[in-house]
């Protein structure tokens, strides 16, 4: 067996997933105790390599012919499908679903519960140079996919770019600039076509007719009210969507 597996600390936290990156690429390599092999729950097909040293958390699954590369990080609850590549370095959170035959380049960074269709190639960080370089991680911006996102079927996603919170990336799409939380984007060239809730349902925003409020509380452009779970959301810009908490707390928490 090729396999990987060392002693594992499950109260290790997978801190550096945590909510906002902030994310320091050296460090992170010169920390091997962050790379806890495979946890004795997790599943690793029989024709799938996984190198030393990395991580794959607890129940997490690398289905046949994957190939996880050294200093990667799979956390808990995951799902990687056949015939992925996974280059080094690359995180992934927990409950994150990699499809068939996807590509994750050195630099790439999955937050919890994204789901990544079939095919999908991300490109690595951006200013990556095959020429190696004493400076190669600094001032390197991660190609960062954030909780919730969905990317479709063959989506292209380009190094340094990053997918908000949410968002949903149409299948077939390139994506070569960052794409907003709760967004729903397509194609190529990408457009912006719409927006949807935590919850998945479409958001149809009303503009406020009044485009001014005090200084400290600016109106918003537009605002509504998800017909499906009752989150609200405002738009602040015309590339900006935010969620809004409802004051008397009625609003449940989707994430
Ligand atoms: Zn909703």
């Amino acid at each position: 067996m090729p396999h990987h597996s060392t002693s594992f600390d499950p109260s290790q936290p997978l801190a550096f997933l945590a909510g906002g990156v902030s994310l320091d690429i050296s460090t992170m390599e010169a920390e091997n105790s962050l790379y806890q092999g495979i946890h004795p729950s997790a599943f690793v097909h029989e024709s799938a390599y996984v190198d030393a040293p990395c991580r794959i958390g607890p129940r997490s699954q690398v289905m046949h012919f994957t190939h996880v590369m050294a200093q990667s990080m799979v956390g808990s609850d995951c799902r990687i499908a056949q015939h992925v590549t996974v280059y080094p370095g690359v995180m992934l959170g927990h409950r994150v679903v990699v499809m068939e035959n996807v590509r994750l380049n050195s630099g790439v960074i999955v937050q919890d519960d994204v789901y990544c269709g079939p095919s999908v190639t991300i490109s690595g960080a951006s200013k990556l140079r095959a020429a190696p370089s004493p400076h190669k991680t600094t001032g390197v911006s991660p190609t960062l996919i954030k909780h919730h996102a969905t990317v479709g079927a063959n989506v292209a996603i380009a190094g340094g770019i990053s997918i908000g919170q949410h968002a949903f990336v149409e299948g077939a799409s390139v994506v070569d600039k960052h794409v907003p939380d709760y967004a729903i984007v397509r194609g190529n060239p990408l457009r912006l076509v719409g927006w949807r809730c935590a919850c998945g349902q479409g958001l149809h925003f009303t503009a406020n007719k009044i485009h001014y409020g005090s200084a400290k509380a600016p109106l918003p452009l537009a605002q509504t009210e998800c017909t499906s779970c009752g989150a609200a959301y405002s738009q602040t810009a015309p590339h900006r969507v935010q969620r809004d908490e409802k004051p008397n707390g009625a609003t449940q928490r989707v994430s």
